[in-house]
């Protein structure tokens, strides 16, 4: 503790030095809008690969809260609404939906549930058949990358790395619950996988989590806090950049929201989230024009789809009691979450050392030698707003999840200010195809709760519950449940075609010295979650920036 509080004292120091130079150091030769998931990646990779002075500009606070670094702490977080930008979408079936992103140093990687997922080999051909042959972001151009990146506790071999900064291990314990499921699934017919970021994603499996030594590992301890301490990365926090400056179709800096400060760079890199990179952008004069003329701002390019292509994935959670005291809930509320805590303090193991969620499954209900169109994850306790346990029953949850969902949506300017959250729309479940998956899911998933290693410890199914049984019933529960497993992605897609926001070194067309780069140029949504794949973009991407800026 006293460790952490040195470290802490420093940081502080390290940001008020930076408040009081900012007037005095106005340029640089590269500004990243952004310290998240994505952020950290450039910032850090640019300090290895190039002598440009960098400055990275984050709208949240460092990270010095303990809950970030203990991997149980995320739930407390959330639940608090910490650390976050708190937006909700525009009525979706009829009722708004809470909507949140990482506002901290780290961004959505230092909040979020740390679950490992690359995804499927077709996810990433679709990026290439976007990009055609004016780049190369297939499976095997990434596959390195992902590499790369990683710190492997288990695996070592032609999928796994065990050189980089990103700690990922499987669970050190499996509870007993979540032994039952794997068993569970296995009946029904999915095979046990131990790897699903290996050969195959199908099967049931053990989570992949970016955990290291019992503390999470966001994107600032994998890469970024050497170049801080080195000072090689200037960090701004509680800095909100308002929009990119523009001169004669080039950047030439941004502007922050407190007392219109101006930074000038050469070099402007977004990497401010699926939702406030489009939006920064509108603000800025880039994007569709007939909606900036609507908010009286003057169009420097008219880009249709800034903030078009909008997709999430949508999280449809299936509930059930379970007898006695199986699973976490005990451990995740109360006298439970001190003894879980004080645990973790002396021992460093026990329910608080993890993230919780230690089995996870990826199939086709209609083919389970397919691939994967469903992701589920087995949470075990009951938490009616999927974060926070509720009651004193234990019991488990399915979060179902449609990997490959066809529906889109869009973030919207609201008006005319900066300051303003903009409209989101994920559309969830908009397409006929993508409820008619979640109900089949709904009713695998029951199936799975009826196996020999289940039924005997569930005591009653909560949600949808035995009343709601015709594929009809199930879509309306489905469509009145539905909420964001905090994935958006797409807003800034990437690709060769006159309509994409970005091509496919990821300048945003139009304008020189700026690029996107975070998880809103996929132009598809990776099959599972969104961490891992935004980091692997990220240096991939900044790859080309460090060509490019050598070649100049
Ligand atoms: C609650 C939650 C749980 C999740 N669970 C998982 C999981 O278990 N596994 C997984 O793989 N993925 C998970 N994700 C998703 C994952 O974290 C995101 O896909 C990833 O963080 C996206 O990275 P990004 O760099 O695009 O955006 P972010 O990480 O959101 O980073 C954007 C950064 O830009 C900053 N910013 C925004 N606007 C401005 C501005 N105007 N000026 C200055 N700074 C600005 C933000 O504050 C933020 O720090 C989760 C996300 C959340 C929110």
């Amino acid at each position: 503790m006293a460790l952490l509080r040195l470290r802490v004292l420093i940081e502080r120091y390290k940001w008020r030095e930076k408040e009081k130079t900012l007037m005095s150091q106005e340029a640089y030769d590269i500004i990243i809008v952004g310290a998240g998931a994505a952020g950290c990646v450039v910032a850090s990779y640019l300090a290895e690969h190039t002598d440009a002075s960098i400055a990275l500009i984050e709208a949240g606070d460092t990270d010095r809260d303990p809950f970030i670094h203990i991997p149980a702490g995320f739930a407390k977080i959330l639940a608090h609404d910490r650390h976050v930008w708190k937006y909700e979408t525009v009525p979706q079936h009829g009722t708004k939906r809470a909507y949140r992103s990482g506002k901290v140093l780290g961004g959505g990687s230092s909040i979020n549930a740390m679950a490992y997922v690359r995804g499927q080999i077709r996810d990433y051909a679709a990026w290439q058949d976007a990009v055609g042959d004016t780049g190369k972001w297939s499976y095997q151009d990434l596959l390195p990358v992902f590499m790369a990146q990683e710190d492997n506790d288990t695996f070592h071999d032609e999928y796994h790395g065990i050189n980089g900064g990103l700690a990922v291990q499987l669970p050190k314990g499996i509870n007993e619950l979540n032994q039952y499921c794997l068993k569970a699934f296995q009946e029904y017919g999915i095979p046990f996988n131990p790897d699903y970021n290996g050969k195959s994603q199908i099967g049931v499996s053990p989570v992949q989590s970016t955990v290291g030594n019992q503390r999470r590992c966001s994107a600032v301890d994998a890469y970024l806090r050497p170049h801080l301490a080195s000072g090689r990365v200037t960090l701004l926090t509680g800095k909100t950049v308002v929009r990119i400056l523009v001169e004669n179709k080039r950047a030439v800096g941004v502007e922050l929201m407190d007392k219109g400060l101006r930074i000038t760079a050469g070099e402007v890199v977004l990497s401010a989230g699926s939702v406030h990179s489009p939006k920064i952008l509108m603000h800025s004069g880039i994007g569709p024009a007939e909606q900036l003329r609507q908010h009286g701002i003057a169009v420097i390019v008219d880009s249709p789809e800034v903030g078009e292509n909008l997709h999430d994935h949508a999280i449809v959670p299936v509930r059930a009691y379970v007898k006695g005291d199986l699973g976490y809930q005990a451990a995740a509320q109360g006298l439970g979450t001190v003894k879980a805590g004080l645990r973790y303090f002396v021992t460093k193991d026990g329910p608080a050392s993890g993230n919780g969620i230690e089995t996870v499954s990826h199939w086709n209900p209609s083919d389970f030698a397919a691939e994967p169109t469903i992701q589920c994850y087995h949470v075990p306790i009951i938490a009616a707003d999927g974060i926070s346990p509720t009651g004193d029953r234990s019991g488990i949850t399915f979060e179902l999840v449609v990997l490959q969902p066809k529906s889109r949506g869009w973030v919207r300017l609201a008006d005319s200010d900066p300051t303003s959250m903009p409209l989101i729309n994920p559309n969830f479940m908009g397409e006929e195809e993508d409820l008619r998956a979640a109900v089949e899911s709904v009713r695998a998933v029951r199936k799975v709760m009826a196996q020999e290693s289940l039924a005997p410890v569930i005591a009653e199914e909560i949600e949808p519950g035995p009343p709601i049984q015709s594929d009809a019933e199930i879509g309306e529960w489905v469509k009145r449940v539905v909420t964001t497993m905090f994935h958006p992605v797409g807003t800034c897609r990437m690709g060769q075609d006159a309509r994409a926001v970005v091509d496919a070194r990821l300048r945003v067309r139009g304008v020189d010295g700026l690029r996107v780069i975070d998880a809103s140029i996929m132009p598809n949504i990776t099959s599972g979650n969104t961490n891992a794949p935004t980091q692997a973009l990220a240096r991939h991407g900044t790859g080309m920036l460090v060509e490019d800026l050598k070649r100049a």
